[in-house]
Formats: structure tokens, sequence, C-alpha cells
């Protein structure tokens, strides 16, 4: 039987690994997903054969537990992503980043009750002390305390990122001496893993996860600007290494393999989204250290001008060139393809069109281009940030849809703007900027945008589906 276990682990890990690497082109990531869900259960399925599960005396119940177990995890999880609303995805990964690295704490508590529990029992027995790293050894005990440290901040810090990016909290709040506390309660966390390590002793264990718990909130909590793809990205990461280090600690190959996929992923990612940001992972990971996080305090001035739809189109059905910037607003708005029969038509009036996405437009990495990919948009259109902001100077229209951060200059002119340092999309650089959005409203980070208020900016007020739809018609009485 531990054979076969073993074998289904290998078989496991081996297609999480092709499921990763499907998931690396848009053309393929469907498949990866399927492939990596198929490994998962698989995963699932092998624990109904392990010994300590069937060979106990209580079988049955263990069965019963685990099922139970299934049924409401994966009922509830097949039903919401059905619903889940493709602007709710972001809040929805969260969660469920959380979810394991709550999993990976949970199954480090349960081995340090019991190691505890056998402690006591040695003592008894031999009347002499004895501490958790004797009884599970050195290397399990610690790997089991960090995973377990890890896996804690992560549920918490994500529950946190959850309620922001759900609109439940509000952005971004820095208690008073907010770094000094965390610097202190991550000390007294780090205490406390150290006397578990060298003791068996439970009230020790309960202050130790309130304390990691209590450390991801307040580590959370004043991340603020446009930063949250950062941390979310780096909870992503811890999670994956909590999960490889309970694996170590349960001798469960799938999931180190696993967790160090998910783990060296989420790092490359988490670089990724900082390099992007202009951020250093530590600035965000502790921010308000030495940070302004206050509101920027250069407010925009002028007036907004405002453009209809009618004049809109033909600004752009006369143009030479046209770069579209999606943001946040264009996947509220479910805009993509009227966008995409919009580009059609100018491109059908010789109109060069480019798509221009920023790394840390909308909600979650790569959220434009799957919209775009839905849509149909070939991928040779859709530019990368530095590959198309050269590109500006010489474009007609830069028709910004929903974003806002993104083509925001105060992050490269107001060294107050918690934006300040985060590379742009350079629309300001254009002939004309047309902008479509419902409001007045700033965008994620709550920074006014003075782009808005620019001489060559004309704001198209109105939901992002129908001002597209609007400038459809506008283009198509041109013919
Ligand atoms: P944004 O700054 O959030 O701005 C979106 C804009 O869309 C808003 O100003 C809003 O203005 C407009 N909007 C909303 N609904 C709309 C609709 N139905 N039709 C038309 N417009 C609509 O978006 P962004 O420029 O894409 O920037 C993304 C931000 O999210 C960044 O700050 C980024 O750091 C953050 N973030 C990104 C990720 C990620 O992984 N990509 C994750 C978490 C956070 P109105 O209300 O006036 O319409």
């Amino acid at each position: 039987m531990e054979s076969i276990i073993q074998a289904s682990y290998f078989i496991v890990a081996a297609i999480f690994i092709i499921g990763l690497k499907q998931m690396s082109s848009p053309v393929t990531a469907r498949r990866g997903i399927l492939w990596a869900g198929a490994a998962m259960v698989l995963a699932t399925l092998v624990t109904f054969l392990a010994p300590e599960i069937i060979d106990s005396e209580t079988t049955g119940t263990n069965i019963i537990l685990i099922s139970i177990a299934i049924a409401i995890g994966g009922g509830y999880a097949w039903r919401s992503g059905q619903r889940v609303a493709m602007t709710d995805m972001p809040q929805m990964i969260a969660m469920y980043n959380g979810m394991g690295g709550g999993a990976a704490a949970a199954i480090a508590a349960v081995e340090l009750l019991k190691a505890t529990r056998e402690a006591s029992h040695v003592s008894e027995i031999t009347s002499s002390s004895s501490t958790i790293s004797e009884v599970l050894g050195a290397d399990v005990a610690i790997l089991g305390i960090l995973g377990a440290i890890i896996g804690t901040i992560s549920f918490s810090g994500s529950i946190i990122a959850w309620a922001k990016l759900d609109g439940r909290l509000s952005r971004s709040k820095l208690l008073p001496a907010q770094h000094w506390v965390n610097a202190l309660v991550a000390l007294a966390t780090v205490g406390c893993a150290i006397a578990i390590y060298f003791s068996s002793d439970l009230t020790t264990i309960v202050i130790f996860f309130s304390l990691a718990l209590i450390l991801g909130i307040f580590i959370t909590i004043p991340v603020g600007g446009a930063d949250m793809p950062v941390i979310i990205s780096l909870f992503n990461a811890l999670t994956g290494l909590a999960v490889g280090f309970e694996g170590y600690v349960l001798g469960n190959a799938a999931m180190i393999i696993a967790g160090i996929v998910v783990g060296s992923a989420g790092s490359l990612l988490t670089h990724l989204m900082a390099v992007a940001m202009n951020r250093s992972v530590s600035n965000v990971f502790f921010a308000g250290v030495g940070t302004n996080s206050s509101s920027s305090t250069e407010t925009a001035q002028g007036e907004m001008k405002e453009i209809q739809a009618q004049d809109a189109g033909i600004l752009m059905a006369f143009a030479s060139q046209v770069i579209i910037i999606p943001g946040y607003g264009m996947a509220v708005a479910q805009a993509q393809h009227k966008i995409w029969e919009l580009t059609q038509l100018l491109n059908d009036k010789s109109v060069s069109v480019k798509f221009a996405i920023h790394p840390v437009a909308g909600r979650m990495p790569g959220h434009m281009n799957v919209l775009l990919a839905e849509a149909g948009v070939p991928y040779d259109m859709i530019y990368d940030m530095e590959d198309v902001n050269a590109d500006f100077k010489n474009t007609t229209v830069a028709l910004v849809i929903g974003a806002n951060d993104v083509v925001n200059p105060s992050a490269k002119t107001d060294t107050s703007s918690p934006l300040y340092g985060m590379p742009i999309l350079d629309a300001i650089d254009s002939d004309n900027v047309i902008v479509v959005k419902r409001g007045r409203g700033a965008g994620f980070s709550g920074v006014e945008n003075p782009l808005f208020f620019s001489d060559n900016t004309k704001m198209l007020f109105g939901d992002g589906q129908k001002a597209a739809n609007d400038l459809i018609q506008a283009v198509k009485e041109l013919s």
C-alpha cells in the first residue's frame, strides 16, 4: 500500500508541474488548470489509503470525517467557483490562498499538540521532562514550527487582503507606532517559537498561534496605495512554503513538491510585481516604515472637460494611431467585447490600434490579458508597459477605459503620493486622451488623478460597455 501511495504522490507532483507549465500561456492555461485540478483530486483520494486512516481503531470515523470535510470544502468551492463574477476573482483567490496557509497551520497545530501529549507521556514514564524537539526530531520540529508561523501569518493576512479587496475594510490604516508594534509582535512570536522547540507547554503553543495570527493582521492592515498585488502574491508564496514544510513533517512527497512549486512560482511573481511597482518587497511588507502613507498633498488643478461619444468617435476614426489602456473598470463593465469590435472598425479605417497593459491593471496579475484574450484580441496587438510607453508620443488618441491608478502622472511627479515611484503608462504624452469612467471617483489607491485635468484630456462619462457601444455607433455612422 505504501508504494502505491508514494507512486501516486509522484504522479500527482509530476501533473502539478505539467499543469503549471501550461498555465504560463493563455492558449494552454485552461488545460493547465484542469490538469492541476485532476492532480488535486488524485492527491485527495490517496488520503483514503493512508495507513493512519485505514489501519486505525477509528477507521470508520476517519473516513466519515474526511468525507464530510471534502463535501463541505468541495461543495462550497464548486458553487462559489460557478457563481463568482470575474471582478470578484481576486477576493476569491485571496480567500483560497488564506485557506491554504490556514490548512498548513492547522497541520502544524495538530502535530505540535500530538508531540506535546507524547512528551508528557514520556515525562511520566521516565520522570524527566521531554521536549517537542526530542519527540519530533530537530528537523521536523524546526520545519513544523516555521510552517506554523508562515502559514498562520498567510492565513490572517490573506483574510485581511480579502476584506480590503471586497471593500469590507478601508484601504490603508496605520495604527499609532504601527511598525514598532509589528516588530514587538514579531519578536514575541519568534520567542514563543523558540520556547516551543525547547519545551512541551500547551499554553505557549496557544500564545504562539495567537501572536502569529495578530502579526498577519498587523502586517496587512497598513498596506495600501497600489501595493496590494505585491502582498497578495507574497502570501501566495508563503502559503506554498508553509505547505512544503508541513509536507516534510507528514512525510508527504506531493505536499512537499506542490508547496515548493507554489512557493517558488509565488516568489518569482512577487519579485516581478515588486519590480513593476518599483517597490522593494520589504518596503511593502513593513508598510509605513520609512514611507509616507498619507494621501497625496498635491491636488489636481483645473477642470475636467467632457466629450460626447460622437466627437470622440470622429477623433479616433481619423487618428493615425490609437492606444487603448484597459483597467479595472473595463472588467466591471465587461466592455472587452465591445472594445474589440471598436478596434476592428478602426482597423477597417486604417487606424493602427494597440493595447497597452500595465502589470498591475485590474485586480489580479494578468487580469487584462485574460479579458482581452476572452474577447478574441490577438496577442500581437497587446503590449507590455515597457514596450509601448515610448510610443505614446506618436499617438493621436490614448483611450483610457476604466483605468485610473496605472495612468496617474502623480506617480512620477508627487513625492508625497502613495503611488510615487510606481511606473505608469504615459498616456498623458499622447496628442489626445479620452477617459471613459462613470464619474469623478478615484482609483483603487484613492489618489486623485491629474491626467483627468490635463489640457489634452477629455472625459467620456458613463459605464464602460455603454460608452464603447456609443463609440462603435459613432464610428459606424462615419462609414
Ligand atoms: P483603478 O485604479 O482601480 O481604477 C478603476 C477605475 O474604473 C475607477 O476610477 C472607476 O471610476 C472606473 N470604473 C469602475 N467601474 C466602471 C465601469 N462600470 N465603467 C467604466 N469605468 C468604471 O484601476 P487600474 O487603473 O486598473 O489600477 C489597478 C489598481 O488596483 C492599482 O492600484 C493596483 O495596484 C490595484 N490592485 C491590482 C491588483 C493586481 O494584481 N492587478 C491586485 C490588487 C490591487 P468610476 O468609479 O468613476 O467609474
